[in-house]
């Protein structure tokens, strides 16, 4: 092999060259996951600051030990990190990206990651879940295994699934049915932090979504877990449906698993469309986020830009409601071309209600307006 290096943060990375990023490269790299990365060293010094207490952190799918080593050599108070991947080829390397770097405490195992997390009960205080595709397999052990007041960070890239490209893989692998909607990445998102939390629940234990982003080809869910069985069915009234109607472009939400959904559009009349169940709690935390907007300073990052752009949205979908609006699908069914988008904001903004951008669409919309009310305005 011919070998590649790389370097983010403070971290150097070696592994064999490959032509095109696939899961057939020998050992996994991807250099569009590099912000990925960059905001998980973010949200895990924010959690370690917020415990006051050193860490051990787990990266349940290593590749190059890129993940593993970067949270070892750039976040401060960590203690041992566990390193695990299934393939020979990446421990390989994973060891030797270790000795590059220098760096102690860091053990590397191979094994399957449900087998791992099943022998490693609540010796985490993180658990980073970087799978190809789905992570729906590992969250069954990542709920056995995580313990109270833990982190757990779940990537998905099967973002097709999740945002109802195709139905029947969202069915089959979150057991919930999808919407291709104009804010299908939001529903995404929060079909995934629902199977989470209803595949947590049968551990007494459940989620409080700290941050969580859809960018590129993936989704992002940063969840710290409480534990408890009423706590678990309090928070278990965040799961529901989103109902929407494509003739007007109204959308409601109804909180728990109950068979009585509105089938009719009380707007237009139309029949409802159903996506659910999903997580309808917040999906951003904003005092969190702003503590990662801070800890930008600290840290060398090459994403910094991309970062501060990013979580300053987040920051303010914080206070919004569910779903968001398509400026230009609304301006379409009424058949006028779009005013400015700034224009908008403060019109709605002068009338009370809350209105702002969001990270899911450029121009999308939160608002606890009506679709009425955005159609006068
Ligand atoms: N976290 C890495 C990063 O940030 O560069 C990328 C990880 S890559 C997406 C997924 C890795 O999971 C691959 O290295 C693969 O060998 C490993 N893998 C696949 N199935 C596995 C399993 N069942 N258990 C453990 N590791 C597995």
């Amino acid at each position: 092999y011919k070998i590649k290096t790389i370097e983010e943060g403070l971290t150097k990375i070696e592994f064999p060259e490959f032509d095109k990023v696939s899961s057939d490269a020998p050992v996994f790299y991807n250099p569009h996951m590099e912000l990925n990365r960059d905001l998980s060293i973010l949200a895990i010094q924010v959690f370690q600051k917020e415990q006051k207490r050193e860490i051990n952190i787990c990266d349940l799918f290593g590749g190059s030990g890129i993940r593993g080593i970067r949270y070892k050599n750039e976040i401060d108070g960590v203690g041992e990190i566990s390193i695990n991947d299934i393939s020979e080829t990446a421990n390989h390397y994973e060891k030797h990206n270790i000795k590059l770097n220098n760096l102690e405490d860091i053990e590397v195992y191979q094994h399957d990651a449900s087998m791992f997390l099943r022998m490693k009960r609540g010796e985490f205080d993180v658990i980073d879940i970087d799978p190809f595709g789905t992570p729906s397999p590992f969250l069954d052990s990542s709920g056995y295994c995580a313990k109270r007041n833990s982190l757990l960070c779940v990537t998905a890239t099967d973002t097709s699934a999740l945002c109802g490209t195709y139905k029947e893989p969202c069915i089959r692998k979150y057991n919930a049915k999808p919407y291709k909607s104009e804010y299908c990445h939001e529903t995404g998102i929060r079909i995934l932090a629902g199977f989470v939390a209803l595949t947590l629940s049968k551990y007494a234990k459940c989620i409080d979504v700290k941050m969580s982003h859809s960018t590129e080809h993936y989704m992002r869910l940063y969840l710290e877990i409480k534990k408890g069985s009423k706590r678990t069915d309090e928070t278990l009234n965040n799961i529901g449906y989103i109902s929407h109607c494509k003739n007007c472009l109204h959308r409601q939400t109804s909180n728990g698993l109950a068979s009585s959904i509105d089938a009719i559009c009380p707007v237009c009349g139309e029949k409802l469309i159903h996506a659910g169940p999903l997580w309808l709690g917040p999906i951003q935390n904003g005092e969190f986020i702003q503590k990662m907007i801070e800890e930008t300073e600290n840290k060398k990052i090459n994403s910094e830009k991309e970062a501060l752009k990013l979580l300053n949205k987040c920051h303010d979908e914080a206070n919004a409601p569910a779903t968001f609006f398509d400026i230009h699908l609304i301006c379409k069914t009424l058949k006028i071309s779009a005013p400015k988008f700034d224009l908008i904001l403060d019109e709605l903004k002068k009338e009370g209600f809350i209105a702002v951008k969001t990270h899911f669409k450029p121009l999308g919309m939160k608002t606890d307006a009506s679709i009425e009310n955005i159609k006068n305005i």
